[in-house]
């Protein structure tokens, strides 16, 4: 890589998730691309896709972030900007990071409710969610076996019940030995990646608690209603269904 290590900053608390303005340093421009030393934009991974936005540059040009991906331990935000603005930012200089924050807090939501849906699903039938895609207004979920027919009717009223009555959404960092021991029963079926440590775990009070790299909103009465999809069966055994958010909430201030 060569590149530097970019810090993940929107990891380290539930307020992190909420940064829409940064300052950060240019640390290398491989092409088309810059690589910061610590960024807010979330680089695509685990279903969640990759924050957009903009670079804006001391001289006041700014260039668009088109895509989010990691390289090894750095960063790279795919960009799009004129010849003078990408000049601009070269190796060393500060820039400021605007994330397309309504995007963003759609994905916090989508996850969020992700995250709620697998547990109520868990909890009722046993079954394990095997990945999940946030996109959009939708996020699609892809169960383990086969649902009960009742089951989208309970979800969609534990989906109500959830907003109107919020539950705190918080983030321990627990050291992996610890986390090894008392693992949550539900998150068994994606292994932790070996470098995985301290473990990042997303807890709903009292209803979840899941290890992910993701972002999440603060409480479920953010998340807002939701639409619950009818399911598909997958070949395989496995059930496929999709959610949606069926209102815009207001964004909270960082
Ligand atoms: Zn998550």
């Amino acid at each position: 890589m060569g590149r530097g290590v970019t810090e993940l900053a929107y990891l380290a608390d539930m307020d992190a998730a909420y940064v829409r303005t940064f300052r950060a340093r240019v640390l290398a421009r491989p092409p088309g691309a810059v690589v910061l030393d610590r960024t807010f934009f979330y680089a695509a991974g685990g279903g969640q896709p990759a924050d957009r936005g903009t670079l804006l540059a001391a001289s006041g040009r700014s260039i668009e972030v088109v895509d989010v991906t990691k390289s090894g331990a750095s960063v790279l935000h795919r960009v799009r900007g004129s010849t003078e603005a990408l000049a601009d930012l070269s190796t060393g200089t500060g820039v400021e990071g605007l994330l397309d924050f309504e995007r963003r807090h759609r994905h916090m939501r989508l996850h969020t409710g992700q995250h709620f849906l697998s547990a109520r699903i868990f909890t009722r039938t046993g079954l394990r969610t095997q990945k999940a895609k946030l996109g959009g207004r939708e996020g699609t979920l892809d169960i383990e076996g086969a649902l009960p027919v009742d089951l989208p009717t309970e979800l969609a009223r534990d989906a109500a019940d959830v907003v109107a009555h919020p539950r705190a959404v918080r983030i321990r960092h627990v050291p992996r030995s610890e986390w090894e021991l008392h693992p949550s029963a539900r998150s068994g079926l994606v292994p932790l990646p070996p470098f995985v440590d301290p473990v990042r775990v997303i807890e709903i009070d009292g209803i979840d608690t899941c290890p992910c790299g993701g972002t999440h909103v603060r409480s479920t009465a953010e998340i807002g209603r939701i639409e619950i999809r009818p399911p598909v069966p997958l070949a395989g055994g496995g059930t496929r269904f999709a959610f949606t958010l069926s209102e815009e909430t207001t964004i909270p201030h960082g």
